[in-house]
This record gives structure tokens, C-alpha cells and sequence, in this order.
């Protein structure tokens, strides 16, 4: 079993260092940049390191088995320490918030939670986008509520139509028509913005992606393709599994003619192509899909997401080695608090220089037993 990343730092002393600096050089602004310029604009929340879902590119059963050790519950933070942290972001430019995990449905109670958040509004008075990553196995019964309390969009996860396929990806005998219901039901609950996320593995699925894309196109579902990346250390990764975006743009575009679709918010992750109509337009009613090439095109140079994990470490990159523990800052019993916290993220962001995905391929190769001290992306949330 492997051990969960410990950060190397003493985060006491370095709490303690960064109030010392926060409050000196770097009183909370409502726009807060880090040293490339890049706004602090996406949150993404883990609410639970656990997962009904063995994934082999997130979760491999050999590392995640049933003597895993996950958090205990009184590591993770509650929902109003969430939400108190979560206020802090929006404060300081946060537009958008996603739920995440492990898998965010298997959390308790988790509409108390969007009904928190959906109530946090930016310093011109908006609501925030609010959305969640789910593999979509208990959404046919949840979509509801989550549509009443507050969410108004959805990411499902789905990497197969073929049941086989998708059985072997989730390595828990899942059945694809279970998460095809959750997505049906999210559509009838109201839930308007609804994307389906499929991790692209060069031999084990990429043979579905024809399939995926005729399934989706024009239900008002947008698909997104995504590389399979290195994230943690668990998965196994290697060049050789990736299958370009580039190559899956081709493709589709042989049988279902594509178009470049402009950016549509700062920042954002896919590249968007719509579907093309007799004219060699793009044919709204067709709808669009979106390649995420986290590898082979990196997008660090607008990346404006932060990560907090599940017992309320902030990451600023999916990859970075060590977490900013803001529980610590959460749970000491101080009026000043938030105030203080605001501050503390302030600070951490501005110092911001992170762009692996960019530094990447000019690494030098490891050793044998070499290894990066990465985060698993089900504690750090996707
Ligand atoms: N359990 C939920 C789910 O699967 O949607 C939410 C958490 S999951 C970590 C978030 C997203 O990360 C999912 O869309 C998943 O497919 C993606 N993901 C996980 N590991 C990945 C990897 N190694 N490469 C690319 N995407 C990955
Ligand atoms: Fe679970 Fe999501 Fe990871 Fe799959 S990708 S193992 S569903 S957390
Ligand atoms: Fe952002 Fe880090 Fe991913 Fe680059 S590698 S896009 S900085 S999370």
C-alpha cells in the first residue's frame, strides 16, 4: 500500500510565516494575480478521497485494495468550513467552483453543501457557476436534489459505450447503462449545462471514440476527450498510453466534419470544435465537443485553478508536490480568522509560478525508483 503524499514542508511554521507576509505585502485585493499574471478564477473542491470506482488511471485496485487507509472523517472538513474557505476564494476573483473527489456523490448530505455555496456571491453581487465532476453512478438518484439545491451544471465521467469496456475502465463491473441513466435524469431535473468527460488510453479505449462522439452528437451533451495524464504516482502512466487530441480531431473529422469553435471563458481547459452542417458551418443543433490536451498541448499560460483537498489542503497545480494547509488556519479559534485566511491565500497565489504541464517534456528522465512526489488526483480532486 503506498503511503498518501506527506508535504515536505513544516505547514505550521509556514502558516505562521505567510500571515508574518500576508499581512505586510499582500492585503487581499478582489483580483488576486500569481507571478505570470494568472487570476485565480476555478476552485475545485474534493469533498471525499473515497470512490465507488476503480479506475486503473486514477484509482488501481492493487494500490487502493480494502486495506487502503482514507481519510478519517474528522480530517475532512465540514461543509461550513468549506464554505467559510470557498467565501475567502470568491473574495479574491473565484468564479466558479466545482465539486470533485474521489467521488463527490458518495459524500453525505451533499446538497446542505450546494445550498451553502450557491448562496456565496462575488464582490459585484453574482452567483457563482457552480458544477460537479461525478462518475454518475448514483446520479439517477440524486439529480433532483442536487438540481434544487443550487447545481447548475454537471461533468459525467464516462470512458465506454461498450459494456465490456467500460466494466474493465471502472474495474468494479459497473454497467454503462446506469451512468447513461444518471445522465438522463440530470437532463430531466433541469441540470441545462451537462458534459461527459472520457479519458482517452491509446489500446484499451481509444476504439470508442467514434462510437462516444455519434452517441452524444446532437443530444445537447457536450463531449470531452482527455489525454491520459500523469497524474500521482499510481497509475502507471507512460507516454505510449496517450493518444494525442490531435489524432482524435482527425479522426472524427473524417466521419463527422468538425469546426473550430471559439474560446468561450479565460482560462478554460478544452478546445471546443462544433459539429458542421451542410454548409460547412458549425450546426448548433449538432452540438460540440472538447479535447483536453493536458499533455501534448499544455495549457499552464491561463491557468487559473486552485485545488482544495479533501481535509482543506490548497494546491496550486494538479501537480505540485505540497499542499497549503488552510485547516490548521480554519480550526484555530480567532476572530480575524477569515480576514487572516483571505490573506494566507492571497499570499500563496501571488507566489504562484507553477506550469508542469509546460516543463514536462524538458524534465530529465527518472532513475529507476525514481519518483516525483505528486498528489493522487482522488485526493486532490480532478
Ligand atoms: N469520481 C469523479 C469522476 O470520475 O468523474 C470525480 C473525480 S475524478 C478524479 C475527476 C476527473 O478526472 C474524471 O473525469 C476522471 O476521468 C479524470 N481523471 C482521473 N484520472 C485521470 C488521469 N490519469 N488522466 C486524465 N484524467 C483523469
Ligand atoms: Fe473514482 Fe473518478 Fe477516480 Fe474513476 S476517475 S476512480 S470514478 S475518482
Ligand atoms: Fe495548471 Fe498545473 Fe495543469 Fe499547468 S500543470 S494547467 S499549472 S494545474
Amino acid at each position: 500500500m503506498l503511503a498518501r503524499v506527506i508535504p515536505l514542508m513544516e505547514h505550521r511554521q509556514f502558516v505562521e510565516r505567510q500571515l508574518a507576509h500576508s499581512f505586510a505585502e499582500s492585503l487581499p485585493t478582489t483580483d488576486v494575480r500569481d507571478r505570470l499574471q494568472r487570476p485565480l478564477r476555478d476552485l475545485r473542491i474534493s469533498v471525499t478521497d473515497r470512490c465507488n470506482f476503480r479506475c486503473a488511471y486514477c484509482m488501481p485496485k492493487e494500490v487502493f485494495g480494502s486495506d487502503y487507509q482514507y481519510l478519517p472523517h474528522s480530517s475532512l472538513l465540514s461543509f461550513e468550513e468549506i464554505t467559510r474557505v470557498a467565501r475567502q476564494f470568491v473574495a479574491l476573483g473565484v468564479r466558479k467552483i466545482r465539486l470533485t473527489g474521489g467521488e463527490p456523490l458518495l459524500r453525505k448530505n451533499l446538497e446542505e453543501l450546494l445550498v451553502q455555496l450557491a448562496a456565496l456571491r462575488t464582490p459585484d453581487g453574482q452567483a457563482i457557476d457552480l458544477t460537479m465532476t461525478t462518475n454518475g453512478s448514483l446520479l439517477s438518484r440524486k439529480a433532483r436534489t442536487l438540481k434544487a439545491a443550487g447545481l447548475n451544471r454537471v461533468t459525467v465521467s464516462l470512458d465506454a459505450l461498450d459494456e465490456a469496456v467500460f466494466k474493465r475502465m471502472n474495474d468494479v463491473d459497473f454497467p454503462v447503462a446506469k451512468v447513461l441513466e444518471g445522465i438522463e435524469a440530470a437532463q430531466a431535473a433541469g441540470i441545462a449545462n451537462i458534459k461527459v468527460n472520457m479519458v482517452v488510453k491509446r489500446g484499451v479505449n481509444d476504439h470508442e471514440v467514434l462510437a462516444m462522439a455519434r452517441f452524444f452528437q446532437g443530444t445537447g451533451v457536450a463531449l470531452r476527450f482527455i489525454e491520459f495524464m500523469d497524474v500521482g504516482s499510481t497509475n502507471g502512466w507512460n507516454m505510449d498510453a496517450v493518444l494525442p487530441s490531435e489524432e482524435i480531431v482527425r479522426t472524427l473529422n473524417e466521419h463527422m466534419p468538425l469546426v473550430r469553435l471559439p474560446v468561450s471563458a479565460a482560462g478554460e481547459t478544452a478546445q471546443r470544435w462544433g459539429y458542421a452542417g451542410p454548409s460547412g458551418q458549425h450546426l448548433p443543433s449538432l452540438g460540440e465537443i472538447g479535447v483536453i490536451s493536458s499533455v501534448t498541448q499544455a495549457f499552464c499560460g491561463d491557468c487559473n485553478r486552485a485545488r482544495l483537498s479533501t481535509e482543506g489542503r490548497l494546491f496550486t497545480c494538479l501537480f505540485a508536490g505540497q499542499g497549503f494547509d488552510l485547516r490548521q488556519l480554519l480550526r484555530r479559534s480567532n476572530p480575524t480568522i477569515d480576514y487572516q485566511m483571505a490573506s494566507t491565500i492571497a499570499s500563496i497565489w501571488q507566489r504562484r509560478s507553477d506550469r508542469y504541464s509546460q516543463l514536462r517534456a524538458r524534465m530529465p528522465p527518472r532513475g529507476p525508483g525514481e519518483s516525483m512526489s505528486k498528489p493522487e488526483m482522488s485526493y486532490i480532486g480532478g
